[in-house]
Order: C-alpha cells, then structure tokens, then sequence
C-alpha cells in the first residue's frame, strides 16, 4: 500500500475537483491523504464569493465538495494563509505534492485614462463586495447617480450588469451580503450599460446567461437590433454553435417588446473604450464606435475584463496564468484551475482539467515521505486552524440565520466575528 500525502492549496471549484479526482483514484494499492489549505476561514472559493447571489443554482455544487470533503483521508485547514503562514517551500518539503488552486482574483486593468477616478471599480473587488468577501466589505460604491457603465462582455459583466439593474427585492431572499443588499436598496441607478469592444458576434457571454435575461421581472433588457442583424452577416453562413446560441438569444430580446420598466439594461456594441472621464467623480466614458467617438455619460463604472493571478511566492506568473506545463510546474508542484489555465471556463470545467493534472502528479509520484504532521507546526505559528468541523459550525450558523429570513444564507463577513463563533464551541 502505497499512502501519499498531498497538500491544496486553495478551496475553490478547482481545488475540490483535484481532491475528488484523487478520492477517484485510490485503491488497495493507492491512498491519498489530503490537506485542503484555505486563507479564508471558509471553503469554496468563487462558488461562495463569485458566483453571483441570483444564481443559487450554480452555488449548488457545494454539496459536491462538502462531499468530497467528508472522505476520511480529507482535512479542511483554513484560516491558514500559505505564503505568509506557512511557505510552499514548507508544503513541498512535507507533502508528496502540492497543488496550487488559488486562481486569479486581480482584476485586469484598461490602461486608459481615467481608470483611477473614483467610482471606477473592478468587477474582482465589485463581485466581493457583494458577496461578502471580508476583505472587500468596505470597498466605497457609490450608487446614487442614475447611470452605470460595465466594461466588457463576458458572463462576469452580465452579473454585474444584472446586480447593478434588478430591483433589490428581487435579491431580497438570496444571499447578497447585507451590506451589499442595503447599498442596492438605496441606489439610484436606473440604466445599465453593458459595453463590448466588439460586435455581438465576438461576445463572450455564454447562451444560457443570455436567454435568462427576460425572466428578470423588474428590468427591460434593450440591444438594437440593427447591432444584431450587423453582428450576424459578420458571423457568416455557418458560425460557431455558441456564436449562433448567442446570436439567437440576444435577436429575440432584441425583439421583444418592452415592460416599461423604470430600470433598464443596455447592450452596446462595437464600443472600444477610449477614457473615462470626470474631476473629483466619474462622469463619463468615451468611446471609439463604428458611427464615431461618442461619450455616455455616467456615475459608476465596473471594469470586467478579466482577471490575473496574485504575486505568489514560489510560483511565476506569465500572461494570466502561472507558468506551468499541462499543471506541472516544478519538482512536485502542481497548479490547477484559472491558476493553471487563466480566468477561462465555468466551474465544471476544472472537474475534467483537474483530472487530467491529477492524472499526471500521480504518474510522477514516488516514494512516500515521512509522515510529519503540519497541524504542530501550524499551532506553534499560533495560527488559528478552521477545520472541517470549525466550518462546519460556521456554515450551520449561517444557514440558521438565514432560515429566520427566508434567505440560503446570512453571510459572517468578519474574521474575527467567525473565530469569536467558533470560540464559544
Ligand atoms: P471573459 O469571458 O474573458 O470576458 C472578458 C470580456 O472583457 C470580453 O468581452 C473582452 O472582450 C473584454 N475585454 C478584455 N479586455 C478589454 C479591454 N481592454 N477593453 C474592453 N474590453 C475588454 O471574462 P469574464 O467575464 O471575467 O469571465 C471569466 C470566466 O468565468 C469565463 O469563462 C466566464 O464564462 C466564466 N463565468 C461564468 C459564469 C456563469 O457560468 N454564469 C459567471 C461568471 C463568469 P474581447 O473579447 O474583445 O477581448
């Protein structure tokens, strides 16, 4: 019997998956005792902190790594910062292997002027904020102008565009942070552009997001249909499956008729951001389109084009990824995820990338190494370990306050509120 130990780093979507192809691959031969770090006291990574709180459906999977994380050999360590707490130096040293999924939670930036103006937010702090990262619960949003411009065209930019637009009753019974909730509650904004550099044919949203967006009871979703017809003679007699998806769904809002609703959500396309403009406040962006330049005015803007990995030491970032070859990086060091890949494919795609360099480590291994436990090592460090059984208890209050508000869940937001919990057990 050969009985290896592995260390995650990171409890996001990614992290999980690793684990889970690990589970999948013990035998009478093979074990794997895992170690998931975490610097949050909280599991799951973007399926608690990203996906947006209008979207329970996709928070599901959480039952998935819950699951995965009630395997004997599987130990949550949270609250464990690695690269300050603890180095991957330290991991590698003690584990057979160390993989890597802490993903890429920078956001990109425009690099045009304007882009420090107050009120220019990225959609990496924007998408905390409302969803209770408590690193980002202070951020400043200022909702009390009429208009707000999202820049880019993906599924993030539609979930802001949609957090931004709804009527907060509608996020009433979801888990949006409260403080977030209370901001939404009091905003003035009505319209919401959601701006691509390119037509609708090069969108990167995907089919479904789209279609979903006339359900949204208390919003008139407008595109002009002169943009789609243009973007679907540029797409040509035979366009890719998700270009034709895409296309479809947005000609039928385009030609749906409207609620009259006091808050919209606009398409514009074709429309390359020059500056952004204003003195103490954001007043405008500037755009490049095919009619000309022209400036729609504004009072917010969320930037969401992507995102990059964190400085991390032990690991080089090139591009939007850390370097690595198929997840292999150096010695037995792996990454997965958006580390591995760049901010690319929905949660489900790690389950099959995660595999695959799962796949790999496990052809790499060698002798077990000595046992030594990294709990003493961690305790000396006086570092708070949240275990399993600590989120666990932490995730039950949550729930339980949630339950008195017909909501999934009221969020903890503060460190030391989920330690002092967890003090008096
Ligand atoms: P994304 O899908 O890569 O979209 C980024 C957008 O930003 C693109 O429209 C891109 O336009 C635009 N952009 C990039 N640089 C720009 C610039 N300098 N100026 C103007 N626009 C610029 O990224 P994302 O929206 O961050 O999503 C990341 C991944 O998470 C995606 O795979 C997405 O599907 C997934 N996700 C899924 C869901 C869901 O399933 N509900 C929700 C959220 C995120 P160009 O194409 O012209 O470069």
């Amino acid at each position: 019997m050969r009985a290896y130990r592995i260390a995650i780093v990171g409890a996001g979507p990614a992290g999980y998956f690793a684990a889970q192809a690990l589970q999948n691959r013990q035998s009478a031969e093979v074990s794997f005792a895992i170690d998931m770090f975490e610097k949050l006291p909280t599991p799951w990574g973007l399926v608690r902190s990203g996906v947006a709180p209008d979207h329970p459906k996709i928070k599901s999977v959480s039952k998935v790594f819950e699951k995965i994380a009630s395997d004997e050999g599987f130990r949550l360590l949270a609250n464990v910062n690695v690269g300050v707490d603890i180095s991957l130096d330290e991991l590698k040293s003690l584990y057979d292997a160390v993989v890597v999924a802490i993903g890429a939670p920078k956001g990109k930036t425009l690099g045009i002027p304007g882009e420090g103006l107050k009120n220019v937010i990225s959609s990496a702090n924007f998408v905390y904020w409302y969803n209770g990262h408590p690193e980002y619960i202070d951020l400043e949003v200022d909702l009390s102008g009429s208009q707000a411009i999202v820049i880019g065209a993906g599924n993030v930019a539609m979930d802001v565009g949609r957090m931004l637009a709804i009527d907060p009753q509608e996020l009433v019974t979801t888990d949006t942070a409260e403080h977030a909730l209370q901001t939404l509650h009091d905003s003035k904004i009505r319209d919401v552009y959601i701006t691509a550099r390119r037509g609708a044919e090069s969108a990167a949203f995907t089919a479904p997001e789209l279609r979903e967006l006339p359900d949204i009871e208390s919003v008139d979703v407008i595109i002009d249909e002169r943009d789609i017809d243009g973007a679907i003679s540029r797409a040509g007699n035979d366009p890719e499956k998700h270009v034709k998806s895409n296309l479809d769904a947005m000609h039928s809002i385009s030609m749906a008729p409207t609620k009259n609703r006091s808050r919209r959500l606009h398409f514009l396309f074709q429309h390359r951001p020059l500056s952004i403009n204003g003195g103490s406040e954001v007043e405008s962006v500037t755009f490049e389109t095919p009619q000309g330049i022209v400036d729609v005015p504004c009072n917010l803007v969320v930037t969401a084009i992507g995102y990059l990995p964190s400085e991390f030491p032990g690991l080089l970032r090139r591009d939007s990824q850390y370097e690595n070859q198929n997840g292999w990086v150096a010695d037995n060091l792996y990454v997965v995820g958006w580390a591995k890949r760049g901010p690319q494919g929905v949660i489900g795609t790690n389950k099959s990338d995660a595999a695959a360099v799962m796949e790999t480590m496990v052809s790499k291994l060698k002798e077990a190494k000595p046992r030594i436990d990294v709990l003493p090592i961690l305790q000396e460090r006086e570092i708070q370990v949240v275990s399993q059984r600590d989120w666990t208890l932490i995730n039950d209050e949550e729930v339980r306050r949630g339950v008195e508000q017909g909501k999934p869940r009221v969020k903890f937001t503060s460190v030391a509120e989920m330690l002092d919990l967890l003090a008096l057990h």
